[in-house]
């Protein structure tokens, strides 16, 4: 692991404003940081252009600080860092373990259904490997920065993956049966979260990823890639989704609305609301504190 003690993070994708749940992955994120003495970062995952909305990253930015959450060091911003991701693409090429696929999700659920495999809606494909070379091999390098297919890793015999989630405990993945050779470059260009995510944590230096729970099914493939790339590993935390002050799950709905921060009276609702989700207990009610004696309450309320 890298020198330095502990390095976290927070890399919400600017496709809007942050909401209830981002916040949630925000405020757990920075709480742990503080409460280890750490630094937190701040990442504008913006890679995936047709799904950015302008002006999300600097609104996000602005709803972090009137909720008194201040990153340290630079933000840095995904689409600026492409030679990296390229980099560590032609690396894992050396290694002969890219190919180009151009297969459609059509393409894909036809190759299941030949293998009398049924793909149910809303399930994650499981690819089927139609387009993997009998030998793997490297590809001229201008092969794949200009070729209009995907390109997959491929995943050696029984990969499986395993990990001690902080807060989940123990996991395991075998990416072969439930995920299949994964994309790292997209047919249109466009770096993968998978990949560009790895290379960022690596870079960056993170020590502790702490995110939501939403993304615990994504944590054995990076695993796999910062284990070929030769990468540390990082702990891992994903936050569970916790029920609210009602009793019941977050809907769609309540964590697709952006966050009230107006002023700092809103701000603190909105923290003392995620503080809950994180079942942080207590807690001054806010009326009475500022936000910076809620906040230094809150991290020595969290549990790390
Ligand atoms: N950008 C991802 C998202 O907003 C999160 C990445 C991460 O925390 O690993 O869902
Ligand atoms: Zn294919």
């Amino acid at each position: 692991p890298p020198a330095g003690g502990y390095r976290g993070r927070f890399a919400p994708s600017p496709t809007g404003p942050l909401h209830a749940g981002s916040l949630v992955a925000a405020l757990g994120s920075w709480l742990d940081a503080r409460k280890n003495g750490g630094k937190w970062l701040l990442r504008m995952e913006d890679l995936d252009t047709p799904r950015n909305v302008p002006g999300s990253a600097e609104q996000i930015q602005s709803q972090l600080l009137a909720c008194g959450l201040v990153w340290d060091e630079e933000p840095i911003y995904q689409s600026e860092r492409k030679q990296l991701y390229q980099a560590a693409l032609e690396r894992l090429n050396k290694l002969k373990y890219l190919y180009p696929c151009t297969c459609t999700r059509q393409t894909i659920a036809k190759a299941l259904s030949e293998l009398g495999i049924e793909t149910p809606r809303h399930q994650e494909i499981v690819y089927p490997g139609t387009c993997r070379p009998e030998t793997p091999f490297s590809y001229a390098i201008q092969d794949i920065s200009q070729s209009h297919s995907a390109w997959r890793i491929a995943l050696p015999k029984n990969t499986n993956i395993k990990f001690d989630d902080l807060s989940m405990g123990a996991q395991s993945q075998n990416l072969n049966q439930q995920v299949g050779d994964f994309v790292l470059r997209r047919g249109d260009g466009i770096f993968t979260y998978q990949l560009a995510v790895v290379v960022d944590d690596a870079l960056q230096g993170i020590t502790h990823i702490v995110r939501g729970e939403d993304l615990l099914g994504n944590t054995a493939r990076q695993l796999h890639l910062q284990n070929v790339l030769g990468y540390h590993r990082p702990s891992y935390r994903h936050l569970p989704l916790v029920l609210d002050e009602y009793g019941e799950k977050l809907s769609k709905q309540t964590l697709a609305t952006q966050i009230q921060v107006q002023d700092s009276q809103h701000a603190l609702l909105e923290l003392r609301k995620a503080a809950t989700h994180l079942e942080l207990s207590g807690l001054p009610d806010g009326k009475s504190t500022t936000l910076a004696e809620w906040l230094l309450a809150a991290t020595r309320a969290w549990n790390s």
